[in-house]
């Protein structure tokens, strides 16, 4: 559900970067790198989140990807208090 979210921001950021090369490049070649891009991230988020899920006993912190201690987040519980 959270990746759903985060693929759309990354469309989004990849549109926008596709949009600021076309000045300076031919659009088939700015289409070909934003294309190459999202495919490269797809495959790097894809190899993170099953490393992840290997070291993952008892799931991941929703907000940073932090293990989950003891059904807590030790960066965000850290980070909540002033
Ligand atoms: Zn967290």
């Amino acid at each position: 559900m959270g990746f759903e979210k985060k693929e759309i921001v990354l469309i989004i950021g990849i549109l926008f970067l596709m949009i600021g090369m076309l000045p300076f490049i031919a659009p088939i070649y700015a289409v070909g790198i934003a294309i190459a891009i999202y495919f490269g991230i797809r495959v790097f988020v894809g190899r993170k989140r099953r490393m992840i899920q290997k070291v993952v006993g008892e799931g991941i912190c929703a907000v940073c990807g932090e293990k989950i201690v003891k059904n807590k987040c030790p960066n965000c519980d850290k980070s909540n208090q002033p």
